[in-house]
């Protein structure tokens, strides 16, 4: 595409609450079980039920307002969103509309070093669908042979963040969906995973010439399940609507569906008008009214926020910017936190965990979130390296026996026999070994030749498998040869 064009990206987000209880009834809405067993006459839209709102997940919502910057509607009302879903067993969704529970607020969001505020135009309550699964073909509805249809998530508690249309790039997308799923962490009102769908992003792309004020046409896009796909699936259809515009074609507005391996999006379906949705007042459900001193001990309750994180870090911990920001994406910091409260030194404990502990969770497709190191497992590492009982190399082997549940630091290193020998009887034999093995190597440095010294410490290294300390074989090697 060429630069003649900006993008102008809006997005939705949709967070599944972790409350104990659905949206509007009293069944759990824990994840599994058999389909349609986590169901009551409320959440399948049976005649005569009547829903009552869950004060959590209304909590829920005015915390996140406010930690958004948001302003808390004394007054919000749900509305009935009508449209026909098979998955929606009332054939509405109850949801919030001409007045969200909150509003107007604002995110700062970072790209290579420069900060940008991106508005919060809402964040409302809303229930979530059942789940059809289509049975035959590829799993899509085209093609099947039938359709089965849980209602178990059918009404769990949602919140819909919707953005200005601020958002300029990919990578801002990106960063601002990172920074929202890391605010909704810290506020422990949902686990927020895009890979298994507890966090869902649909972004709203237009292009437009540079210079212009009017937006372009917009195209929804949806299913995108990680960061990195929210960021390539904009970057496409960037390109995708400046090369139309470039052909002298005109953008459609419709919804179309992000293909991860295919790497394009491909249309989905016109785009709905608000006015297909016939909002009206959910006639059952009274106004939400928050009185004024619950917003107030929420808005004192709200726990360290990212930004405020990463400003500690880099402030009183002294790490870096780019460790501060890895960390607390990761949701690293509570182990950071206790490793330092046990004594860990905070930039050698950020080191561990950005590098090994960080890519063993790749590795095991672990959430790092959730990761089985306590922080002061972490600082007995970390200790055992600066005492030099472990060298680095195999510290490295005795944290992933520490992740892989195999016990302490001290313990696994023992057991998995990875203590560097420090044993200066055994280092002795071993060095004297070396230097009778290679007569030559000795004679050079005994000559003045100090590098000759290395093919020595080498041997003496292999023949301990790795598990002398290597400064101490140096120096008994020059006590030695040079004295
Ligand atoms: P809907 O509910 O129909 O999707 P909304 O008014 O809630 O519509 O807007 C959805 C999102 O689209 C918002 O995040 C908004 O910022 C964004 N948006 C609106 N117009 C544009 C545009 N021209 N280009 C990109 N994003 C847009
Ligand atoms: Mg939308
Ligand atoms: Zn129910």
């Amino acid at each position: 595409m060429s630069s003649a064009y900006e993008a102008v990206i809006g997005l939705e987000v949709h967070v599944e609450l972790g409350t104990r209880t659905k949206m509007f009834c009293g069944c759990p809405t824990d994840f599994g079980g058999e389909p349609n067993t986590k169901t009551c006459a409320v959440c399948t839209g049976q005649p005569g039920s009547l829903p009552v709102p869950n004060a959590a997940a209304i909590e829920a919502a005015i915390s996140l307002g406010l930690a958004l910057a948001c302003e808390v509607a004394p007054r919000s009302q749900f509305h009935r969103k009508n449209y026909f879903y098979p998955d929606m067993p009332k054939n509405y969704q109850i949801s919030q509309y001409d007045v969200p529970i909150c509003a107007d607020g604002h995110l700062d969001v970072a790209v290579d070093g420069t900060s940008r505020r991106i508005g919060i135009t809402r964040v409302h309550m809303e229930e979530d669908t059942g789940k059809s699964l289509h049975v035959g073909g590829t799993g899509r509805i085209a093609g099947a042979d039938h359709s089965l249809i849980d209602y178990n998530r059918a009404g769990i508690p949602l919140l819909e963040i919707v953005s200005e249309p601020d958002v300029r790039g990919p990578e801002e997308a990106r960063a601002y969906l990172a920074e929202l799923r890391g605010i909704v962490r810290a506020l422990g009102i949902s686990d927020a995973k895009l890979e298994e769908g507890s966090m869902r992003c649909d972004a709203n792309v237009s292009v437009r010439r540079r210079g212009d004020e009017a937006f372009g046409t917009r195209v929804e896009v949806k299913n995108m399940n990680s960061l990195r796909s929210l960021q390539r699936a904009v970057a496409h259809e960037i390109e995708r609507q400046g090369a139309l515009l470039d052909a002298g074609e005109a953008v459609t507005q419709e919804t179309r569906h992000w293909d991860e391996d295919a790497g394009r999006t491909s249309t989905l379906r016109a785009k709905e008008e608000v006015f297909d949705y016939r909002y009206f007042p959910d006639p059952d459900l009274v106004p939400v009214t928050p009185e004024r001193a619950d917003v107030e001990r929420l808005a004192a309750a709200l726990p360290e926020l990212p930004a405020q994180m990463r400003a500690r870090l880099t402030g009183g911990l002294g790490l870096s910017d780019e460790a501060a920001v890895t960390l607390v994406d990761a949701g690293l910091v509570v182990v950071l936190d206790e490793a330092v409260a046990a004594g860990a030194e905070p930039a050698a404990a950020a080191k561990w965990l950005a590098n090994e502990v960080l890519s063993w969770c790749r590795e095991a497709d672990v959430d790092p979130a959730g990761v089985p190191l306590a922080g002061d497992a972490l600082a007995e590492l970390v200790d055992l390296v600066a005492r030099g009982t472990l060298s680095t190399k195999l510290a490295r082997e005795v944290l992933v026996g520490v992740l892989e549940g195999e016990g302490r630091p001290g313990e696994v290193a023992k057991a998995r026999g990875l203590e560097q020998v420090s044993d200066e009887g055994e280092l002795v034999t071993l060095v004297d070994e070396a230097i009778a093995a290679d007569p030559a190597a000795a004679e050079k440095v005994r000559g003045g030749n100090d590098k000759a010294i290395g093919a020595l410490v080498g041997a003496v290294m292999k023949a301990s498998r790795g598990q002398a300390n290597p400064q101490r074989v140096n120096e008994l090697l020059r006590e030695r040869l040079t004295s």
